[in-house]
């Protein structure tokens, strides 16, 4: 079985002997001199030495979105989904 819908806990690049387990926490950052918090927020922690590590999909992710300059459209950037077709509308028939 290689199921990768679940993280596998990985060993602890800090003590050797741990293994870093997936954990939800509040993370706190600054934004200017505002203090944010981010429920739910993803890191991996050691159950030895409780080295804590973020997921770094989740920091990139949220970089992004305290950039000031988010949002600002780019050439190769991807564009929006477009808005999803209204259904069930069908053309009037015909008796
Ligand atoms: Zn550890």
């Amino acid at each position: 079985m290689n199921d990768t819908s679940l993280p596998q806990p990985v060993p602890c690049s800090q003590c050797q002997a741990g293994k870093m387990h997936l954990h939800y926490i509040t993370y706190f950052t600054w934004l200017g001199e505002e203090l944010i918090s981010v429920p739910n927020f993803p890191a991996w922690i050691c159950d030895v030495c409780n080295r804590r590590e973020y997921d770094e999909r989740a920091i990139s992710w949220l970089t992004m979105l305290l950039s000031p300059s988010a949002g600002r459209p780019t050439r190769t950037g991807h564009r929006p989904p477009a808005p999803p077709k209204p259904t069930g509308v069908r053309p009037a028939q015909e008796p």
